[in-house]
């Protein structure tokens, strides 16, 4: 395995990402990412596609997978590296959270109509390739398209936010099923792009303490999302609790994305990387 360029945070077309899996692969490689890990939000249907591919590509893979979850009334996102995406409890977790997207959409759709915002679910869909796993960031192309604002970025200031139209709740899993079931894969759990949780007072630390107590190992210190306050924030998080750091882009699509495949800074080098932990 060569750890020279490794982003382990990725999206295809199988959630919320504009490229196949296997086009997603390729400009990787491209780019020269040496490997790669995809994590979808909540589904593993493509990492066969994925791995096929960087091995026709001659760069390493790892499983992965983007659990959303809530903890606290605040939407999280933990990350599996290294997982077996066959595992049934794992897929069982995942089916549980994705089973209510589509309702959840509806009821999205409700919510702007109401602002009069018209046909946002059946638009949204035309951009889900996977319609069980429709995303806000769907519905933020949709409403793209018919001029609401002139890019996704602009959408999520303005609607689909909590407090905003379009924003509605949903039972995601929680922090213990979701460490439980990457833990069951036999993955490493990863706080995902710990920069962008709202948490109040004390509220990163404890949310920490108890992702350790269960079993979590790691935190995206590098991301695309981070500037470099909270690289240096999240490296002495991580020196602290002794997580592992990890390194992912959250690509999502070439005109979509904080920052492009295999662009990613190095990871402060006293850290300790999390592909040690995965062979
Ligand atoms: P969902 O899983 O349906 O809650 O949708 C979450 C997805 O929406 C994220 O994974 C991103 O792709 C996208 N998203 C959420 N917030 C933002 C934001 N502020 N800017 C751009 N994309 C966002
Ligand atoms: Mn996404
Ligand atoms: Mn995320
Ligand atoms: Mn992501």
């Amino acid at each position: 395995m060569n750890p020279a360029n490794f982003d382990f945070h990725c999206h295809s077309s199988v959630s919320d990402g504009l490229l196949s899996p296997e086009e997603l692969v390729r400009r990787a490689a491209g780019n020269g990412v040496t490997w790669l890990a995809l994590t979808d939000h909540d589904d593993v249907g493509g990492l066969a596609e994925a791995a096929a591919c960087a091995r026709d590509c001659g760069i390493d893979f790892s499983g992965g997978v983007e659990i959303s979850i809530e903890w606290q009334g605040i939407p999280v996102h933990i990350v599996g590296l290294g997982i077996d995406g066959k595992n049934p409890v794992l897929q069982a977790g995942l089916e549980s959270i994705s089973n209510g997207r589509i309702e959840r959409a509806r009821r999205m759709d409700v919510s702007l109509a109401e602002v009069g915002i018209e046909g946002c679910f059946d638009g949204a869909m035309r951009y889900a390739e996977n319609p069980s796993l429709i995303s806000r960031a769907h519905f933020a192309r949709y409403m793209v398209e018919i001029g609401v604002c002139p890019d996704t970025c602009s959408i999520f200031h303005h609607f689909l936010v909590p407090g905003k139209p379009g924003y509605v709740d949903h039972r995601w899993a929680t922090l213990e099923e979701s460490v439980a079931w990457i833990l069951e894969a036999g993955g490493v759990a990863v706080v995902a792009h710990p920069g962008r949780y709202r948490f109040s007072g004390n509220g990163m630390r404890t949310f920490l303490a108890e992702f350790k107590d269960l079993g979590g190992q790691a935190l995206e210190v590098v991301c695309g999302s981070h500037g470099s306050d909270h690289v240096q924030h999240f490296a002495r998080l991580a020196r602290h609790f002794g997580f592992y750091a990890s390194r992912g882009s959250d690509f999502h699509g070439p005109e979509e994305s904080y920052v492009d495949l295999g662009a990613l800074a190095a990871l402060p080098e006293d850290l300790k990387p999390v592909w040690r932990l995965l062979s």
